[in-house]
């Protein structure tokens, strides 16, 4: 077996034959005889002469030996005993989806082996192919977490068309916004979701996305769960389950198209933290090979195992973790809808134990909501089955990696990535040799990644412990975006206009150790000039996090007329009656203060220090510091439509008003 060096040296300098050995984990159609193009650089394109469909090797390919094999396990806490016995439309909706249902106390479950999985992706497909969706055709993909939104997403791979799922919680301007970007032949959406015990309507959104979308799709094919009686319905509309019957009445099979591997599978839009979001263009090939090599090397995960990634098929963790990486590898994959701590806070445990999960993915936000519950839960359930807790999407503070890793009996893994990359640029490699954990850090560069840290003004390499800008020197690997959709010039210029063009820029600041550990100390747009001296928003927040009270921080630079920018830091407390008063705020302000100056000197300590009950943080759960950041300066907050909680930011403006 050979060590992480050795490793991600020969899948640097013998690209052919590292990336060629990975390419035999997948069924090709046509197998590539060359595995890189890079002849028009930056662009790469990866197995250039292969043919594959996804849909294929995520399903059809397993059939022979694991039919019988759970593919998905869908786990509703939303939908539950008290709901049906209220909405006898739900049951009837199930029964009409032709689904079979579990119903347990405090949920409902459904178990879709391979071989229904297989019947229903090519029911999926044929309908959509008789809405005339074909090989290159995009279809928008607007549903809650539900086994069908998965059976629409493997159909249009079958098909070879192209999806753009965009996270069903986004407002219509966010939705129309993709829609013209994506032009659309069909989009396909629910009645409703649900959140936290309320109906959160799907379909009447949809519809006032269409109007105020230029680009208008064909058809609008709607899952009725039979949650919103009160749907509003639109002469494009066509009804999934009535067209199924028609696809399971002729026992409808739908080959798979054979696919360039070039050929785009996917259109993903970035979350936009930064700005606008730009639609991150996957290839099929790549992806395929790049996300079976990671379930080997990084995920340390067998076919037959359970993987759980608690993400929305939404976001890029959804589509890799969720859906494609572990269908591609045979594992059964669980689709959850519902929150961490409903109907209480030991559902994620329960469902692990249940499951004999090996591998859970989530967030530091998710691991910080469960944190505050009482470990008890834990201790409740059998977790023996749970090898690794896998997180990535922010950094994951020390604190909160610690105690997981005290409370549970798996090694806790910080990836780091991004909508762009499609898989980790940083992690450890428990596959191949698992260095020891250290936590707040994501560890060091994945095979493939050819990752420097440089200097932001000259471009040089940065020395131990100098902090600089992370890069990848191109060709990218398999899996990361083939271009940004329909505007190769922006594909250059966010991601290839720094140093000449020469390195990928992730916007994102970094730092490695002697030792090689990576650190992520925030994005370039977070980075505070204090006097001259270059500080990380995340290395400020690592520091006030150490103090005991504070549960969340959020660090923006804010201009100064003597010092050019100062640090201000906005914290969430664990417990809300220590901010009661004046004296105790006064106080806990001196300690995080002397904690900041402790740790990193008198430079890095903030001008000012405001407690808060919440801060405002994107839907998929990233602290929005351009957003606090303009408050603070008295700027307009700019584009807010990613904002989770609109209210969180009133009380940032609240408090600078003093
Ligand atoms: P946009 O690019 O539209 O502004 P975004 O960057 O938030 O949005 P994503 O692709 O979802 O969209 O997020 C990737 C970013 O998340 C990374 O560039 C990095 O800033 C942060 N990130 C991801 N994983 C980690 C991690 N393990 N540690 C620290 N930061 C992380
Ligand atoms: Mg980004």
């Amino acid at each position: 077996m050979m060590n992480y060096a050795e490793f991600h040296q020969r899948s640097i300098e013998d690209k052919a034959a590292f990336w060629g050995e990975q390419a035999r984990l997948i069924d090709w159609h046509k197998a590539p005889e060359q595995v890189l193009d890079f002849s028009n650089p930056p662009f790469a394109r990866w197995f250039v002469d292969g043919e594959l469909n996804l849909s294929h090797n995520c399903i059809d390919r397993h059939l022979a030996e694991r039919a019988e094999q759970n593919a998905i396990v869908w786990l509703s806490t939303e939908i539950n005993r008290a709901l049906l016995a209220e909405k006898p439309a739900v049951q009837a909706a199930f029964d009409d989806l032709g689904a079979r249902i579990i119903v347990e106390d405090g949920c409902v479950k459904r178990h879709i082996s391979y071989r229904e999985f297989h019947q229903e992706v090519n029911y999926f497909a044929d309908v959509l192919q008789r809405l005339g969706v074909d090989r290159g055709d995009r279809v928008v993909i607007y549903m809650p977490m539900i086994a069908e939104a998965l059976f629409a997403m493997l159909a249009c791979a079958r098909l070879g068309a192209i999806h753009s799922v965009v996270f069903g919680g986004f407002a219509a301007h966010n939705l129309a916004m993709r829609i013209d970007d994506a032009q659309p032949k069909v989009l396909i959406t629910a009645d409703a979701g649900m959140r936290g015990g309320k109906v959160v309507p799907y379909k009447h959104l949809v519809d006032s996305a269409v109007e105020q979308a230029e680009f208008k799709p064909e058809h609008v094919l709607v899952v009725n769960r039979g949650l919103d009686a009160a749907m509003p319905q639109q002469n494009w509309d066509v009804d999934y389950a009535t067209m199924r019957h028609n696809s399971v009445d002729r026992q409808a099979s739908v080959p798979c198209a054979w696919m360039k591997s070039t050929d785009p599978s996917y259109i993903l839009y970035t979350s936009g933290t930064t700005g606008k979001p730009k639609g991150v263009q996957r290839d099929i090939g790549g992806y395929a090979v790049a996300l079976a090599a990671s379930m080997n090397h990084i995920y340390d995960c067998r076919p037959g195992e359970v993987f759980w990634s608690t993400s929305d098929i939404g976001w890029v963790v959804g589509h890799s973790y969720i859906v494609y990486a572990p269908l591609l590898h045979g594992m059964t994959t669980i689709v959850y809808e519902g929150l961490p701590t409903n109907p209480d806070p030991g559902i994620w445990w329960r469902t692990i134990a249940e499951y004999r999960v090996t591998a859970l993915f989530s967030s530091p936000t998710g691991a910080r909501i469960l944190k505050k519950q009482d470990p008890a839960w834990m201790d409740k359930y059998d977790l023996s089955s749970l090898q690794y807790f896998f997180l990535a999407g922010e950094p994951l503070d020390e604190p909160t990696a610690s105690w997981l890793a005290d409370n549970l009996d798996a090694a806790i893994v910080d990836n780091y990535w991004q909508t762009e990359t499609g898989w980790p640029l940083l992690s450890y490699l428990p596959g191949v040799d698992l260095k020891p954990l250290r936590y707040g850090s994501p560890g060091m560069p994945v095979y493939g990644y050819d990752v420097t840290i440089r200097n932001e003004a000259t471009g040089a390499p940065c020395q131990p412990n100098e902090k600089g800008l992370l890069t990848v020197q191109p060709p990218l690997p398999p899996g990361c975006l083939a271009t940004v959709w329909g505007d190769d010039k922006r594909f250059i210029s966010s991601y290839f206009s720094e140093f000449d063009g020469s390195y990928y820029s992730t916007s994102d600041w970094a730092v490695q150790d002697e030792d090689g550990y990576y650190f992520i100390l925030g994005r370039t747009d977070d980075v505070i000039n204090v006097a001259g001296h270059r500080l990380g928003t995340r290395e400020i927040e690592e520091a006030i996090c150490g103090h005991p009270l504070v549960a969340e921080v959020a660090v923006v630079g804010k201009a100064d007329e003597l010092k050019g920018q100062v640090p201000i830091a906005f914290c969430t407390l664990k417990d809300n009656s220590a901010m009661d008063s004046a004296d105790k705020r006064a106080a806990l302000e001196k300690e995080v203060f002397a904690e900041v100056v402790k740790q990193l000197g008198a430079v890095a300590r903030p001008a000012e220090v405001y407690f808060t009950l919440t801060l405002p943080k994107t839907r998929s759960g990233k602290l929005l510091r351009r957003s606090i950041q303009a408050v603070a300066e008295g700027r307009d907050p700019g584009d807010l439509s990613t904002l989770d909680d609109p209210n969180a930011l009133a009380g940032i403006q609240e408090i600078m008003r003093g």
